[in-house]
């Protein structure tokens, strides 16, 4: 896997950045990334993150980090650091950072420079007759009774919507376009809103008067000088609207919109709308929950940078809708954990196994890899003693099958790093549950396989004196329907919540090293899958959560 951060592969964006370089229209490149901070970013985001600051940093140009920030009662502060900080943790620096909030008033200069052009006005339709007046995709609309108003009785109420003397919802500004026009977006759109009681978490009480997405993206685009406006598919018919505020504005600067199509990945939801559900009604723990699709739940499951950027480049740039298999980005992380994570030995759900032949109070140390390829990682030395724990797993009393390779009563098989044993005797409790087995070891069988039989199988265990207890959570996905929010069979997509999406292992034992495991940190459990410390359960207790299996197994 590339470690490079920021080479994006060919795609028709780029295509068309190179020709308009070669032609001369630009001679650098900047692009932006414009979240809302009403959310956390999640893994659609970083596809877009990926695309502007992957074309910034490829034809030297530059890209800003800018918060539209037009919506303040679901926006706050505690979004604007999460999205700062997802930002950076995927690799990106932006070259400077704004807040639509910052053009507050040079949006409103603007407004009235469309006003004094007879192109805007102050409309007093409630939303429903707003709605009634816009006609339909089949029929034009009817114009505003308020259209025909002088530019100065314009002017005047423009200015009392600013200073708050009319209420909410009472009157908007609209510009005049064309109630006729095929495009509904053109049908006189709504270019500013009075909103009041909100303390925007920029400009706090200042302003009752709120800017639309439509009035408010171009000009910040324009303002920063942006030469590539990229944006989702969604947004293909709000281009002209982009275009005809910038073509009637005293700005020089015009941005060439170009749109691509979302990432949605199955077994998920991607939209804030959606993930707040979850959030507000306490479906999973918080924004950072391992299982969201969040960059904060999947740096906290502990997917790598590295893995996410590499899932952007292969998932690629189109225009086409397409929906993700999970698999792709499950086996971006694998490959950068399998390169990357040392090997340690943990047993989800001990068996306690004694070595009957293994003298009582002795130990040894014995020397594991910590990386089957690569050797510069090293070892460590892991403690064997007459007591160990295997995985309940990795014993049955019968043989199911020839494939079996794991214990079996009666039978040997390797421990990882160590000796052969067999399995002597099986202790039993009342219930018939197995407790115990007593097993002997071959003391010849140290990195050499007995002469005179096969060993077939290798197990991990750890040492029941020298291994740390541990919390262990396994996830799984968060959904159990490839595509939730679009089953028309059940009434709500919640209604697809996977209820098993995390089983925890209370008791589990890990090998003693990885209790100098830090916050994040990953490692392959050895025929476990990949695993990383928890990183939002503070204090002593050593929490794992596992981020992927070895194998893709799903489904089968
Ligand atoms: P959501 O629907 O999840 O609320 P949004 O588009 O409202 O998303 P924004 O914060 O406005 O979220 O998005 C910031 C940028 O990220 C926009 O340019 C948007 O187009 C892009 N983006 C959002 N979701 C995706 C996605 N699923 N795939 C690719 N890009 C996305
Ligand atoms: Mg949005």
């Amino acid at each position: 896997m590339s470690e490079t951060t920021n080479t994006v592969p060919g795609n028709f964006i780029r295509t068309i950045i190179d020709e308009e370089l070669a032609a001369g229209k630009h001679d650098k490149v900047a692009t932006r990334f414009p979240p809302e901070p009403n959310g956390y970013l999640h893994i659609g985001h970083a596809k877009s993150i990926v695309l502007n600051f992957g074309i910034a940093s490829d034809y030297q140009g530059t890209c800003n980090l800018r918060f539209d920030d037009t919506n303040p009662h679901k926006e706050n502060k505690e979004f604007v650091e999460a999205i700062k900080k997802d930002v950076e943790w995927l690799g990106y620096k932006w070259d400077a950072l704004y807040f639509a909030s910052d053009y507050f008033e040079q949006l409103y200069g603007f407004a009235v420079e469309l006003i004094e052009q007879g192109k805007a006005y102050v409309c007093e339709l409630n939303a429903e007759q707003m709605r009634e007046y816009r006609g339909t995709l089949t029929e034009p609309g009817k114009e505003s009774p308020y259209r025909s108003r002088s530019v100065e009785e314009n002017l005047e109420l423009f200015k009392q919507m600013r200073s708050g003397d009319f209420e909410d919802g009472s009157k908007v500004l609209r510009a005049k376009i064309d109630m006729a026009a095929p495009n509904l977006n053109m049908r006189d759109p709504v270019l500013y809103r009075i909103r009041h009681g909100v303390i925007h978490h920029q400009t706090g009480a200042e302003w009752v008067l709120y800017p639309m997405y439509d009035f408010t993206h171009p000009i910040s685009d324009a303002i920063e000088g942006i030469t590539h406006s990229l944006c989702t598919l969604e947004f293909e018919d709000h281009r002209p609207l982009y275009d005809w505020v910038l073509d009637n504005i005293s700005i020089e600067c015009h941005p060439r919109q170009i749109e691509f199509s979302r990432l949605n990945l199955q077994y998920t939801v991607m939209s804030k709308r959606k993930l707040t559900q979850l959030v507000d009604e306490n479906l999973v723990e918080g924004w950072s929950d391992p299982r969201m699709p969040t960059i904060a739940g999947l740096r906290r499951r502990g997917y790598t940078p590295v893995a996410l950027r590499e899932f952007a480049k292969r998932i690629g740039v189109t225009k086409s809708d397409n929906s993700i298999e999970m698999e792709l980005l499950e086996a971006c992380i694998r490959e950068d954990l399998d390169r990357c994570a040392p090997r340690r030995m943990a047993v989800l759900n001990p068996l306690k196994v004694t070595i009957t032949n293994y003298p009582e109070g002795e130990s040894e140390e014995l020397p594991a890899a910590n990386h089957p390829k690569d050797e510069s990682m090293g070892q460590r030395p892991v403690k064997l003693t007459r007591e160990v724990y295997i995985d309940r797993d990795d014993f049955i009393e019968v043989r199911p099958n020839k494939k079996w390779k794991r214990l079996v009563a009666g039978e040997e098989v390797r421990l990882r790093n160590a000796y052969v044993i067999r399995c002597d005797e099986v202790i039993k409790d009342d219930s018939g549950e197995i407790v115990e087995l007593k097993c002997s070891y071959d003391p010849d069988t140290l990195g050499a396989n007995p002469p005179d039989r096969k060993i077939k199988g290798v197990i991990h265990w750890v040492s029941a004196s020298h291994s740390e207890p541990a919390e262990v959570r396994l996830y799984d996905r968060l959904l159990d329907h490839p595509a939730p929010d679009a089953d028309k069979t059940v009434e709500d997509w919640k209604q697809h919540l996977n209820a098993n999406s995390l089983v925890t292992c209370e008791n589990a034992r890990v090998e003693a090293s990885l209790v100098d495991a830090t916050a994040g940190q990953q490692f392959q459990f050895e025929r476990e899958g990949y695993f990383c410390r928890d990183s939002d359960s503070g204090g002593e207790r050593l929490i794992f959560n596992r981020v992927v299996t070895l194998r893709d197994s799903w489904g089968k």
